[in-house]
């Protein structure tokens, strides 16, 4: 892993407005990944490659990121950034809508970080505990989208995101398979553990 070229697209991400990862929240999923040691890895919203290249570090040996990003654009830069990185042999961007590319995967991974569009996440939600393996970890960031999820506030252009932030919440709260946490750190992050 290459720290200066990181801090470069950290920067420039950051700069155009590309919603990565918040610092405190990179931070608890690191120490998460420290002791889950995952070798496959699957997450979804790429966006320029941020979140996937500071979590390649801690795979085992040989271990793979999956991660799913619909926009052109921000897959060429995720290419050209993971590879400034040098980590182009662990990580492997698949290009197009999650909702239709998840259906097709049949991996079982140790952890899932869901990081894409908020309306999509009961969905997600569903296709992620389909591939989690005994003991793995979803993370799902941005739960409480500002605030707006955990208040009464429904008038919100947002309001169908929020309601589906909402009932990603219960799903994951009423599943007795799972033990949960949400943080509020950064945008809200939820942490779903396999028991
Ligand atoms: N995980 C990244 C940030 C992801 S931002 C990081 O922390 O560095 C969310 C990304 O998800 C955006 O780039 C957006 O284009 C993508 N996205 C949103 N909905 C999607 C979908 N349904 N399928 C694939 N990508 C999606
Ligand atoms: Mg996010």
């Amino acid at each position: 892993m290459n720290r200066v070229e990181l801090e470069k697209i950290k920067e420039k991400a950051l700069q155009d407005h590309i919603p990565i990862i918040m610092d405190d929240t990179l931070e608890v999923i690191k120490k998460e990944l420290l002791h889950n040691k995952p070798s496959k890895i699957l997450e979804i919203g790429t966006a320029v490659g941020y979140s996937a290249i500071c979590f390649s570090e801690f795979l085992q040996e040989s271990g793979i990121i999956d991660t799913i990003e619909r926009e052109e654009t921000r897959v060429a830069e995720a290419r050209e950034n993971i590879k400034k990185a040098e980590v182009e042999d662990k990580i492997n961007i698949l290009q197009g809508d999650a909702v239709e590319i998840l259906p097709t995967l049949n991996d079982t991974y140790d952890v899932v970080f869901i990081d894409a569009s908020k309306g999509k996440y009961p969905f997600f939600l569903k296709e992620a505990l389909r591939m989690l393996a005994p003991k793995g970890i979803i993370f799902a960031d941005n739960v409480l989208y500002k605030g707006y999820v955990l208040s009464d506030y429904n008038k919100h252009k947002q309001r169908t995101a929020v309601r589906n932030l909402r009932e990603f919440l219960a799903e994951l709260q009423n599943n007795p398979e799972l033990e949960v946490q949400i943080l509020e750190v950064g945008d809200g992050l939820a942490i779903a553990k396999r028991i």
